[in-house]
């Protein structure tokens, strides 16, 4: 078994949680005859995010527990929202999360034929009615939380008559908003959900996959119930928003010929400090140029993530560590990153760039002269190997690296004092040269210890901090782009219901630097590899670059989850 298979295998089991309880339960009663089919069920409005991911996690998940299987189904019934790519990159973000529906790829779509005639049915039982009240008048009608619905004129319409103008509504001849198709449950329910809910509506709109063929689309509740049943779902999965809906999905399959009648069961959605869920403003930040894309690293589309450089095993860990509840409740950003840097510490490996940098001159090693040296590519795991790097006359540090008047507690390079290159020697500053004009520090004059050469065992004389460095001649030039949060509130999803979202947007959730320089051992980089950059985070290579390097900050070494979770006890 491969390293990679083995964290998968570990990865495929998920925790117990409610959800698995009635699983169990359901199996120890042999109900569905033991087996466990479930779905994803995404709409292909917008790209997938984190919140998808931890539904995914779960379907997919209790599919692999119980051995059972799990559909990838396209709900599309909104024809003017939805796009042939938004379902090519729900479909790649799915494989790449780790995930395989096999040859259960579905589409809504595909059911029209079977849905209208399930609807025909409901109309000859007579628990269906063409309403002719416009949507504002059925909104009215509904009535509220408090008070009763008022029955539509049009609720004792004749089974013929329903038949007839049902008919017609499919075949193109009424404008959108003429008549609607709705259920006839009961107008005085306290649940308004079974306050005669439409089922159908007539929409003039080329669909992705029938193209003209349909003028009426089905609802929601009519459509997710009567497909999972089509393909034999035995437990529906969803959000806690379709709570009250559940009595309506029963309904629909209490009262038709349905081959199975599958169970919604309904859990918390993902709630992340500093960003969005709602694909609405996800479509707005891109749609609106705040973001250079549904892929732009700073967005919580997994598409996003996966630029920035997440791994999906760090995101099926943070999933698995969210667990599942009944109750909403917001999950600290920290929490992601900790485990992004649980998984990239383990087996990032190490090189060395330098971000701001300030040059060095060694002055006791002459021009042209180059010695090799040994570097570990990751200090804890030698069988990461180890790789060859160069110190020669000029050297860059990073200017946080230098103070020329250090305060007390600052042990790195300082005028006089000492510090040990990573991999290299010990230098000592020597002096400091200075732009004429600005005053600015252009370089520092040092000289080098040939005795402490690392790992040489020849001097073991100690220093108190050992930076990063690269050779001048060896560097090779990048830029980097550092991310921080998109928004600059912890809740943008309520904060956007009185301000507006430009108002909202973090002005430093994007820095590039463009003067740094990085090992030559990451010309060979691809994206999609991560790097940790010693001493300064985890980087790795844009996909969109074009000529020069471009990193994309993953994320930064220092974790924040220990210090939040320690204030919460
Ligand atoms: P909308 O309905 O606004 O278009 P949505 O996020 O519900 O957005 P869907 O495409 O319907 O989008 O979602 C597909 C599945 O993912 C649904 O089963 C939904 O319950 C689940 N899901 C969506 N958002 C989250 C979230 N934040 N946490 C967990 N599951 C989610
Ligand atoms: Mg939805």
């Amino acid at each position: 078994m491969t390293l990679e298979h083995e964290s998968m295998e570990r990865e495929n089991k998920i925790q117990g949680n409610f959800i698995t309880n009635i699983i169990d339960n359901d199996i120890r009663n042999n109900k569905n005859n033991g087996k466990v089919v479930t779905r994803f069920p995404p709409e292909p409005n917008g790209y997938l995010h984190i919140g998808h991911a931890k539904s995914i996690c779960l379907n997919f998940g209790i599919a692999l527990l119980y051995n059972g299987r799990c559909h990838l189904r396209f709900d599309d019934t909104n024809p003017e929202k939805e796009d042939q790519k938004y379902i090519d990159a729900i479909m790649t973000d799915v494989h790449w999360l780790g995930f395989d529906w096999g040859e259960h790829l579905h589409y809504t779509s595909d059911y029209f034929e079977r849905l209208y005639s399930f609807a025909l049915t409901l109309i000859e039982q007579g628990k269906a009615y063409v309403c002719s009240l416009s949507p504002d008048e059925i909104r009215k009608y509904r009535g509220t939380l408090t008070e009763p619905g008022i029955e539509s004129p049009y609720r004792s319409r004749s089974i013929v008559e329903n038949m007839d103008l049902f008919q017609r509504m499919r075949s193109g001849e009424f404008e959108e908003g003429a008549h609607v198709l709705r259920a006839k449950i009961d107008m005085a329910s306290p649940n308004i959900a079974l306050r005669d809910p439409t089922l159908y509506r007539i929409k003039q709109a080329h669909h992705p996959r029938t193209g003209q063929k349909w003028t009426i689309y089905p609802m929601y509740d009519f459509s997710h119930c009567l497909s999972d049943a089509i393909e034999g779902i035995t437990h529906s999965i969803c959000t806690l928003e379709f709570e009250n809906n559940r009595p309506l999905y029963d309904w629909f399959l209490d009262q038709l010929p349905v081959p199975c009648h599958p169970q919604q069961i309904e859990f918390a959605r993902l709630n992340l400090t500093y960003t969005v869920m709602s694909k609405r403003i996800l479509l707005k930040l891109v749609s609106n140029g705040h973001v250079s894309g549904w892929d732009d690293p700073r967005m919580p589309t997994i598409a996003g993530l996966r630029r920035r450089g997440y791994t999906k095993e760090a995101i099926r860990m943070f999933c698995e560590r969210i667990g599942v509840a009944k109750r909403d409740s917001m999950v600290e950003m920290a929490l992601l990153e900790h485990c992004l840097r649980d998984d990239l510490n383990t087996r990032a490996p190490r090189v060395m760039a330098v971000l701001h940098p300030i040059k060095v001159i060694i002055l006791n090693l002459p021009e042209g002269e180059v010695i090799p040296l040994q570097a570990l590519n990751h200090p804890e795991k030698p069988e990461m190997g180890d790789r060859t790097i160069y110190f020669s006359r000029e050297i860059y540090i990073d200017q946080e690296d230098f103070m020329e008047n250090p305060p007390k507690k600052f042990y790195r390079l300082s005028p006089g004092r000492e510090v040990r290159l990573r991999y290299a020697f010990i230098i000592k500053c020597e002096s400091i040269i200075k732009d004429q004009q600005t005053g600015d520090i252009t370089e520092l004059h040092c000289t080098y210890d040939p005795l402490t050469q690392s790992g040489s065992g020849a001097q073991d004389r100690k220093v108190k901090a050992t930076i990063h460095w690269l050779s001048a001649i060896h560097a090779i030039p990048a830029d980097v782009r550092l991310y921080d949060t998109l928004f600059n509130v912890e809740n943008p999803a309520a904060a956007i219901e009185h301000e507006p979202l430009e108002n909202l947007i973090n002005p430093k959730s994007l820095e590039v630097l463009t003067t740094c320089f990085v090992e030559s051992e990451l010309s060979q980089s691809k994206p999609g590899v991560i790097y940790q950059f010693e001493r300064i985070g985890y980087f790795c290579l844009d996909s969109n670059d074009s000529g020069k390097l471009v990193f994309n900050r993953t994320v930064s070494l220092k974790d924040q989850w220990a210090k939040i979770q320690k204030q919460s006890m």
